[in-house]
């Protein structure tokens, strides 16, 4: 392809000479043109490969000028042809991106040398432009704009990378059969809670910490990704065992139960892990993430909070089911409901002072079947009323039973969900359960999540200050797994403060939890609560919570939840205390 060249010049003589030299050197002549109007003109309708401009034409533009507004429009290089060349004029020709001047009169040789270089240089600088634009949409393409994390198409890429490097250079068989790549999926819990009540730009900054915790967390060991919303991916470099897997899980959920410090409010935020692993869970990326989304899913009805691996035979009853939901309309009719019973115990005296009511399922179809999985869609369907009613006059009757037969007068705590705030009849509900029951009111607890704290929170806190006026104790229940601010708290009337069990696990060994449940029991003591410790496991966490002095603890070290022949028992055996009292 020839070279297309634009001369301007308003010399014609000149001009007509410079074009013969061209066509001899191979070049074919785009025009001459001899003002800067006509040259822009030209210039933009025609687009030559290369401009050789007389700074000093006619006409109201000097060459310099022309060729600034003509590279404005278009990419064309530029030679100046001038035969007075002071500095003043060489530096303004200079600031145009010039690629080269040509001193009048000049031989031939110059001209073809000098138009040879512009056009290589002028190539180089298409290139780099080229590379650059490619690489800023490559950026775009590959990255999340508000995290700076890879996104889903550049973790395929990564999870090969860690394949072919990782992986293959694992030559030892032996080592291989237990050698495994993780693939982690990560949702966190609530987030759109979270993001409603915090506004969007908290929630994104929220995203950002996240972002920098997990990558503190991982460092060089694996990568991360973003791929949605409150979604992130996690590849890890080849482990080996599960353990490992599970030690990096643990780690991260530990970065997130951190408070992050929002408009200096503390915010608690929790997430749910899914693991797959590779080879077993699946060869290649979209199973791994396929696998381990499912595995989260599970987590999360388990409760949340927590990680889960993935395996074949996780069942994941769906929101949507309507089937479950059918049988649950038809469990209370088929009094297929039931109340297990779990001690809470006072540290001081050792003995048991209250009992949690919890509810259990025992589905014809289905089995045994826990609340985390038949509530939320109790809740979803507006079951969870009258089911709930049920478990309130059914606890309030049990116990006051338990006093009238002359047992330890303990009292009763019953989960509300916050839907069952909303029924306008509550009020009348709890005082009929009250009164059937001829329970005393200060012997009943009902317990509340933090989900009261984000939504209506100023009819929450009426109805539950009428609630209180009957007598009956208030608790906030999971402490630290969704919203809670020190502030917020204060404007409620709760009585007790219960630290979710994720706090309380491996305490002894755990300085991120250690630090947090500290500092949960000296927040409620300045807010004058009683604070209740759940999901105690091991005598080593027990030591923890008592040197925090904690009021009362509840977990399967002393018991797990009951039915009530068996509480009953428990309660009759231990009127000494369940464990040594405090001297
Ligand atoms: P929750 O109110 O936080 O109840 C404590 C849960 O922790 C119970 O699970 C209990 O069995 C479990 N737990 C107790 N000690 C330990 C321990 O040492 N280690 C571990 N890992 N877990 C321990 P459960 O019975 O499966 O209940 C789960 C949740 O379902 C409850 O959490 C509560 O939010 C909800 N729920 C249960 N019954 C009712 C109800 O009648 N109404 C409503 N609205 N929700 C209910
Ligand atoms: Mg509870
Ligand atoms: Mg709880």
């Amino acid at each position: 392809m020839t070279t297309n060249i634009l001369i301007v010049e308003d010399e014609l003589l000149i001009a007509k000479n410079l074009s013969r030299k061209l066509k001899k050197f191979g070049y074919s002549i785009n025009g001459i043109v001899s003002s800067g109007k006509e040259a822009i003109a030209k210039a933009s309708s025609t687009k030559p490969d290369l401009i050789l401009m007389d700074i000093a034409i006619k006409g109201d533009m000097d060459g310099i000028e022309t060729a600034a507004k003509i590279r404005e429009i278009d990419d064309i290089p530029v030679i100046y042809l001038t035969a007075y060349a002071d500095e003043e004029t060489l530096e303004r020709a200079a600031k145009t991106g010039s690629y080269g001047y040509l001193l009048k009169p000049f031989k031939e040789k110059e001209l073809h040398a000098t138009i040879k270089i512009a056009l290589s240089k002028h190539q180089e600088q298409v290139k780099i432009k080229q590379s650059l634009a490619k690489d800023s949409r490559k950026d775009w393409m590959y990255y999340d704009s508000l995290t700076d994390l890879p996104n889903q198409l550049l973790l395929r890429d990564m999870f090969e990378d860690i394949l072919s490097f990782g992986w293959e250079q694992q030559q030892d068989i032996n080592n291989r059969l237990n050698t495994r790549i993780a693939v982690i999926c990560l949702n966190l819990d609530r987030f759109g809670r979270i993001n409603d009540f915090l506004g969007s730009l908290n929630g994104d900054l929220i995203l950002q910490i996240i972002a920098q915790r997990l990558s503190n967390c991982i460092g060089n060991n694996g990568s991360i990704a973003r791929l949605n919303n409150d979604e992130f991916a996690i590849i890890l470099n080849p482990l080996s065992g599960e353990h490992s897997v599970a030690n990096y899980a643990q780690n991260i959920l530990g970065e997130l139960r951190r408070p992050f410090l929002i408009d200096e409010r503390e915010i608690f935020m929790t997430a749910s892990l899914g693991i797959a692993c590779y080879p077993f869970d699946g060869q290649e990326i979209n199973k791994l993430l396929c696998h381990a989304t499912k595995a989260m899913k599970y987590a999360k009805q388990q409760g949340k909070n927590q990680y889960q691996f993935y395996g074949e035979d996780l069942e994941i009853p769906t929101s949507g089911d309507l089937s479950i939901e059918a049988d649950l309309y038809y469990a209370l009719e088929r009094e297929e409901f039931q109340i297990y019973y779990q001690p809470q115990i006072n540290l001081k005296t050792g003995q048991i002072v209250a009992a949690e009511a919890l509810l259990r399922w025992f589905s014809s179809k289905r089995g045994v079947v826990g609340p985390n999985q038949f509530i939320p869609i109790a809740e979803e369907s507006g079951l969870i009323n009258p089911i709930g009613t049920w478990v309130l006059q059914e606890a309030c009757r049990q116990v006051s039973a338990w006093h009238r037969d002359g047992l330890e007068p303990i009292r009763v705590s019953v989960n509300l969900s916050a839907n069952q705030l909303k029924q306008p009849d509550l009020y009348r509900i709890i005082m009929q359960s009250l009164s059937d029951s001829k329970l005393a009111p200060q012997y009943l607890e009902l317990e509340l999540t933090e989900q009261i704290l984000i939504d209506d929170v100023d009819i929450n806190i009426q109805r539950l200050n009428q609630i209180k006026k009957l007598g009956i104790k208030l608790a906030l229940d999971d402490f630290g797994t969704g919203y809670s601010s020190f502030n917020y708290l204060k404007q409620f009337p709760f009585d007790i403060l219960k630290i979710d069990k994720c706090f309380v696990r491996d305490i002894n060994t755990n300085p991120t939890n250690d630090a947090i449940t500290k500092s949960f029991i000296e927040m409620s003591n300045l807010l004058g609560l009683r604070t209740i410790a759940e999901g105690i496991e091991t005598e080593a966490e027990l030591a923890i919570l008592r040197k925090h002095q904690c009021d009362e603890i509840q977990g399967y070290l002393f018991s797990p939840p009951l039915p009530a022949a068996e509480f009953e028992k428990l309660l009759s055996s231990s009127k000494q205390g369940i464990i040594k009292a405090v001297a």
